[in-house]
């Protein structure tokens, strides 16, 4: 018997809280970083913004 428990579990880099493996990142598991496409596009948002804020103030 197989139990939840037993999947492979990450913390979300944007929102902190863990989430459990899913069939659909099977091949990309060790990329995920993020627990939802919500947050994972968030947080890629807000990377952007800082990364421009970066270079508008570094020319
Ligand atoms: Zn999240």
């Amino acid at each position: 018997m197989r139990r939840k428990a037993d999947l492979p579990q990450k913390t979300c880099a944007f929102c902190q809280r863990p989430f459990a493996w899913r069939k659909k990142w099977a091949r990309d598991w060790d990329n995920v970083r993020y627990c939802s496409e919500r947050c994972r596009r968030t947080a890629k948002n807000s990377t952007a913004k800082n990364a421009r804020r970066e270079k508008e103030t570094n020319p």
